[in-house]
């Protein structure tokens, strides 16, 4: 994909202090370490990664929605540049009409004094994105058709709604305001499994429609092969893999792409693959290993790699990786392959 990033980051650290008492030292929680990301305009991109990997603080980095450590951001949609990280406030209030967040839980997102009507016209009243209250109803509307929500519904409050419809009200609110990127952070992962499908294909269906561009966040991989385009792979802070979705899920270089993608369930018995089992916990992010922040879990290191950190040497290039023996281990062994279909 060569189109033009909307959003990318440089050496990006998003770094949280904790502790620091009279007689304490003062400790980091490295959230987001060095990072290097371009997310072309109009991609579905996916963000995947262990719990506490730092994939919510990236998403977050990009609204900019925690204080930045280190590091540069810019957002360019082809009508608006911007350097986030040294955005003034008026400035960023106008960023924050070109981005939204889709928020997890469809349960807690929603205030449930106010109507649905209320709740999607939201945005465009805090934003003042419309001049009269007829043009907000009808914006209101339109999204909420859009989201496949009945035009009675807008008069009643959650809790008469059901969690997949509850997550169609959340999406309708983040979009009413025709946001040019999205971060979607585990949005589909408080529904029940027979929802999740149709409020993804939602997404999907409205991503082409719209023309925006989602950062989809998520630890479930079979959700990211059906949606995206791109993904990227975060470990301890850090990317480790960044590939289009096909070629990551059927030549993954990377031993911890490989490990979580041999933990997807088959339920196909003709290609049951052994799950590869990580060594041991993901390490704490306020003191991560030496070199490669994975040699603690990884059945291939050497000591070159606890000693030399692997970069993402080529961000511009389609298939990237940070491991020293990516090749040579695509030679010795049999890389486990996930069955898309
Ligand atoms: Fe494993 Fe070494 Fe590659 Fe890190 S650099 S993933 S420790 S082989």
């Amino acid at each position: 994909m060569n189109k033009k990033p909307i959003i990318s980051c440089r050496d990006l650290s998003v770094h949280f202090p904790i502790g620091g008492g009279l007689f304490e030292r003062k400790q980091f929680v490295r959230a987001v370490n060095n990072v290097n990301l371009s997310i072309p305009q109009g991609s579905f991109f996916g963000l995947v990664g262990e719990s506490g990997s730092g994939k919510t603080t990236l998403g977050r980095a990009f609204l900019r929605a925690v204080p930045i450590t280190h590091g540069e951001i810019n957002y360019s949609d082809g009508e608006k540049d911007y350097d986030l990280v040294d955005l003034p406030k008026k400035q960023l209030k106008e960023f924050r009409k070109r981005a939204q967040l889709i928020f997890q839980d469809p349960y807690a997102a929603l205030s449930p004094r106010m109507t649905i009507r209320d709740i999607i016209a939201e945005p465009l009243e805090v934003m003042n994105l419309t001049s009269s209250r007829e043009e907000t109803d009808e914006l209101v509307r339109e999204m909420a058709h859009k989201c496949r929500l009945n035009l009675e519904h807008l008069r009643r409050f959650p809790h008469a709604f059901s969690g997949g419809q509850r997550q169609r009200i959340s999406i309708a609110r983040s979009l009413v305001s025709n946001p040019r990127f999205v971060v979607a952070d585990e949005s589909v992962a408080a529904l029940d499994v027979s929802i999740q499908a149709d409020v993804l294909n939602l997404l999907k269906s409205l991503q082409s429609e719209l023309g925006s561009t989602y950062l989809f966040i998520s630890h479930d991989l079979s959700v990211v092969a059906h949606i995206c385009d791109m993904v990227a792979v975060m470990y301890l802070g850090q990317l480790i893999e960044v590939a289009p979705t096909r070629e990551l899920f059927s030549a993954p270089r990377h031993p911890y792409t490989q490990a979580l993608l041999s933990s997807i369930p088959n339920l196909d018995p003709d290609h049951q693959s052994d799950a590869q089992k990580l060594k041991g916990e993901i390490p704490s992010p306020t003191n991560p290993p030496s070199g490669c922040k994975f040699h603690t879990r990884c059945h291939y290191v050497v000591e070159h790699c606890k000693v030399v950190e692997p970069l993402l040497e080529h961000p511009e290039s389609s298939h990237d990786v940070a491991c020293h023996r990516w090749e040579e281990l695509m030679n010795i062994k049999e890389i486990p392959v996930a069955n898309l279909a």
